[in-house]
């Protein structure tokens, strides 16, 4: 059957003598794997619609007896121009490309993250500061399709809401196993307890809150605060996620800065 689907490149590796090896998220058939024949021939017709991060429309065999499939054409709707040449958008835009290539499994439609994964690469490349935020957005996002939940407004067990409460001068926790914060009245039910600063559910809240995804680029978070904020959220993925391994991006940049 050959079809056709809009996708994002999420890696890319040599294939025997002159092809490649791409990975696609796409918005049909979600997480593809092709092969593209000739490829890194000198005169080869698909520039740079090959590397991370292109936003391309691509035509390839889908075989029902093989998860590796002969990717035809190639092209590129979008460079992510303004992406490649700014370190500081390059960072949360591969961290991004990487999350997908290890969350998800092979050939499961998922068109709502496709949408996500397409809007938060647009927003990055078309917004001017706090990219990072962006980056803490798409990962809330991403648990929130996959099935997790985020409350950081309401106790996970009685509900009440812990701003109005008077504990935000108190100790409160976000329980990993409720997906939820747990008031001082009931921290006593916590199996899986994560302690921060009050300051920082509060930041997550409204990222979480966030519905017009720009909007969150106007939010100014502390380098310190943002450590801490990264940190947990890719925990708490890796609370649900067992496999999921550190990002290597997430490494090297570390390394640069
Ligand atoms: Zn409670």
């Amino acid at each position: 059957m050959i079809v056709k689907t809009e996708a994002i490149v999420l890696k890319s590796k040599k294939y025997r003598e002159t092809s490649k090896l791409v990975t696609f998220y796409t918005k049909r058939y979600g997480k593809i794997n092709g092969i593209i024949k000739g490829a890194r021939n000198v005169k080869n017709k698909f520039g740079s619609s090959l590397e991370p991060l292109s936003y391309v429309m691509i035509v390839f065999y889908k075989k029902e007896s093989t998860q590796l499939h002969l990717v035809t054409q190639c092209d590129l709707l979008k460079a992510f121009k303004s992406i490649s040449q700014d370190l500081d958008k390059l960072e949360p835009a591969l961290k991004i490309i990487e999350l997908v290539y290890k969350v998800m499994h092979d050939e499961e439609e998922n068109e709502k993250l496709f949408n996500l994964l397409n809007q938060t690469l647009f927003a990055i490349e078309t917004n001017n500061r706090n990219f990072a935020n962006l980056f803490f957005l798409f990962e809330i996002k991403l648990g929130e399709i996959l099935g997790y939940q985020y409350n950081f407004q309401n106790c996970g067990k009685c509900g009440v809401d812990i701003y109005n409460n008077g504990d935000e001068v108190r100790q409160i926790v976000f329980d990993y196993s409720k997906g939820s914060l747990l008031c001082v009245d009931c921290i006593q039910y916590s199996v899986h307890p994560q302690k921060m600063p009050v300051r920082i559910f509060k930041i997550l809240n409204r990222i979480e809150k966030t519905e017009e995804i720009d909007s969150v680029t106007n939010l100014i978070i502390t380098r310190q605060d943002g450590n801490e904020i990264g940190k947990f959220l890719f925990d708490y993925l890796r609370y649900h996620i067992s496999s999921l391994k550190e990002l290597k991006s997430e490494k090297v940049f570390s390394q640069l800065f």
